[in-house]
């Protein structure tokens, strides 16, 4: 009887002790422009995926019904009655996609409180994505839009923020920015592209956050990028195949099937210049390289010039990255055209944004990594789980013994 008491208690120690710490899937965010990368913490998540007193509004398209929480409050923002045209500008950047697409489905997307300071990115949207299991990560936009199931319910699929401290042209119906302006329309159309899943994770190293569970953050759209014939990521689940340089040696290109039918079998060149810009490299096309100036997906905004069409190169990597029914017949002709050169003009762009760190509001209590919080912040959470389990199993060894020792006692005593 005593051996098999020791055996228990034992057994327990070792069961409590050394039992894997588990945890549920975790999920990311990613804000491309902003340079914003973090864990989505569920117990900082509100009920429902819009903030309270807050009513979405439902914008039907041909194809795509979009769920919109405007958080400004009223007066401010895209709830300013100055200002008509912000929402317009915000739908037809929906509606064009949704024509694009041609994919039926629901989009839930939060729009954060706006900025006014008038630094750092001038709007930056993105999505979540659950740490990668065996293959590349969808977003959560492509998860609901391609899948048909929402990822989680209390989760928004895009999540956008827009400064307007910016002087913006906000005329869907024209097309004549002053030389200092930057078009609302064109700038939103580039930022839902990010929240639909032109992002990827990936950081100088050619490695993206390690999740507490010990996963990495390949996006599908990873699995696209080629350091000649290297696929740069790859496997199950995937890893990264090349050396830290790879990211800044300016060699870095998107192949696929429909890339390579347009543009050659050497792919089309993706940022990864020298430094590297977080939130910029790796997340757009090198327009430098490709030639490509009017790419909805090129790195910078100028002021003055529009984009409001997907060149033909982001609707190959649009289409390659899950949007299927995408049409990319007589589409050769919106390469040409090219409004302004967007790689000599004004620049004030999302890689100047990125540089700078400006602290962005936009979402949760900003855990913007390498800007706001050191580094591991990201991981936070997992320590603090490791401890208050620590304390659960010794309180529960506590516990056990006491009950041994009391039955001792009474065994004893009889
Ligand atoms: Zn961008």
């Amino acid at each position: 009887m005593k051996t098999l008491i020791i055996h228990l208690i034992f057994s327990l120690v070792f069961i409590l002790l050394f039992a894997p710490v588990t945890f549920s899937e975790r999920i990311f965010f990613i804000a491309p422009d902003a340079g914003i990368v973090q864990e989505v913490l569920p117990e900082k998540l509100q009920k429902a995926w819009y903030p309270d007193g807050i009513t979405p509004e439902v914008f039907h398209t041909s194809y795509i019904t979009y769920n919109i929480a405007y958080s400004d409050p009223v007066g401010l923002g895209f709830n300013d009655p100055n200002h008509p045209n912000r929402k317009r500008c915000l739908e037809a950047a929906l509606t064009y996609i949704s024509n694009i697409f041609r994919t039926f489905g629901t989009i839930d997307i939060l729009v954060e409180t706006s900025e006014y300071d008038g630094t750092g990115a001038i709007a930056f949207a993105g999505s979540y994505v659950f740490e990668n299991q065996e293959t590349f990560s969808r977003c959560f936009s492509q998860l609901r839009l391609l899948n048909g199931t929402k990822p989680v319910a209390n989760v928004s699929e895009i999540q956008l923020t827009v400064d307007f401290g910016r002087n913006y042209y906000e005329d869907p119906d024209h097309t004549t920015p002053a030389s200092n302006q930057f078009d609302l329309l064109s700038v939103l159309i580039h930022e839902f592209t990010h929240g639909f899943g032109f992002l990827s994770f990936v950081e100088q190293d050619g490695r993206t956050n390690v999740t507490p569970n010990g996963k990495y953050l390949y996006t599908v759209f990873d699995q696209f990028i080629y350091k000649g014939d290297l696929a740069l990521f790859s496997g199950s689940p995937p890893a990264f195949q090349g050396v830290p340089s790879d990211t800044t040696s300016n060699q870095l290109v998107f192949k696929s099937i429909f890339i390579q039918n347009f543009f050659g079998n050497s792919g089309l060149a993706i940022y990864s210049k020298d430094p590297f810009l977080d939130g910029t490299s790796l997340n757009h096309w090198d327009p430098f390289r490709t030639g490509i100036t009017n790419a909805v997906m090129n790195p910078t905004y100028t002021a003055g010039s529009t984009i409001r069409e997907y060149s033909l190169a982001d609707l190959c990597a649009l289409k390659s990255i899950g949007y299927s029914n995408i049409l990319l017949a007589d589409n050769e002709g919106t390469q040409e055209g090219a409004k302004e050169g967007i790689v000599e003009g004004t620049q004030e762009g999302t890689a100047e944004g990125a540089r700078e760190g400006t602290h962005h509001e936009g979402f949760q209590e900003g855990n913007i990594e390498g800007i706001d919080e050191p580094t591991d912040s990201i991981c936070g959470c997992a320590k603090s789980q490791s401890i208050r389990k620590f304390i659960f199993d010794l309180i529960l060894l506590g516990m056990v013994l006491l009950l041994i020792s009391q039955k001792k006692y009474k065994a004893e005593n009889k």
